[in-house]
């Protein structure tokens, strides 16, 4: 079989399981799963000390490029906001609340492995799923580069490797998926983690431990658990001294954000072609416009 009719049967293939999954998993997740059960990480910045051993944990675990763990004593890197990006899948960035400017906090960052994630609903290809254990787990097999994902995130966390001629995929925290699924561990964050700054468990745990951190140090904490409801709520929920705009976390309403997105798709495709139809012209158009560099680097070294 040759090349390009190997990746024609990829492509119908990727494309139609995915539409049929990407469909099965938003109406499963909006009529039927409450996320008491989803798995979660609690990310508490009132006690974070800003070690940034996370971030260590996490390029170690996912084979990203290093330094040693005692690099990371390095806080001269709070002197600029980071972002994760594809060769860090999560980051720690310092902050001041302008109130109590002598309590600076830390904040580790990465995918919130949303409820309702807005990637996986603007997926044409259904690359991006939410699992149903709660993380949201990205096929590299089926991506065509198209990265309607990296707009569609409230959180900006998607993030695209631009230098890879080859094979660029997308890139994000992967919540350790074999090490958690198949291995039985916590992320390799939370491992590390030396101060109980990061819990690992189901929404339905890590919401009693908020609101009981909550309740028991009301004047260190702010009185919210970010990410219980936000964007229709999310796996990752972060406990803060104070009200979260003096964070990085975006001020998001409870909508799910994949709502408000297809409401927009469907008024786009509403005169055009259906939109499974459409799905499948564009998924082929990028898939061959990313591969065919390939193709043609294939055809030189064969002639
Ligand atoms: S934070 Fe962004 S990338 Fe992560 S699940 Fe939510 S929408 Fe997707
Ligand atoms: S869960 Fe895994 S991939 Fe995600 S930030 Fe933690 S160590 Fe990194
Ligand atoms: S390892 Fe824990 S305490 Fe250290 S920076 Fe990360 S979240 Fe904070």
């Amino acid at each position: 079989m040759s090349l390009q009719r190997r990746d024609f049967f990829k492509i119908a293939a990727a494309g139609s399981a995915a539409l049929l999954a990407g469909k099965a998993t938003a109406s499963t997740d909006s009529e039927v799963q409450d996320f008491k059960s989803s798995l979660g990480v609690l990310v508490d910045t009132v006690v974070c000390i800003g070690c940034r051993k996370c971030e260590w944990a996490c390029n170690d675990e996912n084979k990203l490029p290093t330094q040693e763990l005692k690099a990371f004593d390095d806080k001269s890197v709070f002197a600029r906001h980071r972002r994760p990006d594809k060769a860090a899948y999560t980051v720690v960035n310092k902050f001041t609340d302008p109130n109590t400017p002598e309590k600076p906090f830390t904040m580790k960052v990465q995918c919130m492995h949303c409820n309702h994630p807005a990637c996986v609903s603007a997926c044409i290809v259904g690359a991006l799923e939410k699992d149903p254990l709660g993380p949201v787990v990205y096929d590299s097999w089926k991506c065509i580069g198209c990265r309607y994902c990296m707009v569609a995130c409230p959180f900006q966390i998607p993030a695209y490797e631009y230098s890879n001629a080859l094979d660029p995929q997308v890139r994000k925290c992967t919540f350790c998926f074999d090490r958690v699924t198949k291995d039985g561990k916590k992320p390799a964050c939370v491992s590390i983690c030396p101060n109980e700054a990061l819990t690992f468990g189901t929404r339905e745990q890590l919401l009693d431990v908020a609101y009981q951190r909550i309740r028991n140090n009301p004047d260190k904490y702010y009185q919210h658990v970010y990410g219980e409801l936000e964007a229709g709520g999310t796996s990752w929920m972060y406990l803060a001294p104070c009200d979260f705009s003096k964070t990085e976390l975006p001020l998001l309403s409870n909508d799910e954000i994949p709502k408000q997105t297809e409401s927009i798709q469907h008024g786009i495709f509403k005169s055009f072609l259906p939109p499974l139809a459409l799905y499948g012209l564009l998924g082929l158009i990028m898939y061959t416009k990313r591969h065919g560099a390939d193709e043609e680097e294939d055809g030189h070294e064969s002639a």
